[in-house]
């Protein structure tokens, strides 16, 4: 498969302030997608599979602490690193974004918008620049490409029958550029 740049979904109602963080990680070469709120977010997650989502917290119809509940509860949302863009930092928050599972959590009245590049983007340089994604085969485009690689629709390792991982891997960092492919996460078959 091509080698695809990382897909961010920014999920804020500020509107000046999504504005800047999409410039931020276009001009950082991040595929960029945006939501006013929890519900256009999930919506948007679903349908689009983000690599990582960068949102805000209070928000109105769904906030998002409710984003992230309702992304657990599908298979193809819920491993999407979240990163939680918080206004005041306040510890309860920190805790519940903490319990939810955040990768991160970033009070952005005393971080730089750059570190905010930074800091997601080293969500992707761990494990050697890899990262595995769950995926659901019955969704989006899935069954076009198990036939353009000659794949069980379903998705499953040909050799030992265990559900296929999309593996993402770091091949030009600077730009960030992955190299994507399908791997069994069993006997570690590749596709070629
Ligand atoms: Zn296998």
């Amino acid at each position: 498969m091509n080698d695809k740049k990382i897909k961010i979904l920014i999920v804020d109602d500020d509107v000046a302030l999504r504005e800047l963080y999409v410039e931020i990680f276009k001009n950082a070469n991040y595929e960029v997608l945006e939501a006013g709120d929890g519900v256009d977010g999930l919506d948007i997650a679903s349908k689009n599979m983000p690599n990582v989502i960068f949102t805000g917290i209070v928000m109105p119809r769904m906030d998002g602490f409710a984003m992230m509940e309702a992304l657990k509860k599908t298979v193809m949302t819920a491993n999407i690193p979240v990163v939680i863009s918080s206004h005041m930092g306040r510890e309860e928050d920190q805790q519940r974004a903490n319990a939810l599972g955040a990768k991160d959590f970033i009070i952005r009245d005393i971080t730089r918008p750059i570190e905010v590049v930074e800091r997601i983007g080293s969500i992707f340089a761990q494990s050697g620049g890899e990262y595995k994604l769950e995926f659901n085969p019955e969704k989006l485009d899935a069954k076009k490409i198990a036939k353009e690689l000659n794949f069980q629709e379903n998705f499953l390792c040909l050799d030992c029958n265990e559900q296929l991982v999309l593996n993402m891997k770091l091949t030009n960092a600077q730009e960030r550029i992955f190299e994507t492919r399908f791997v069994c996460p069993k006997c570690g078959w590749v596709a070629k």
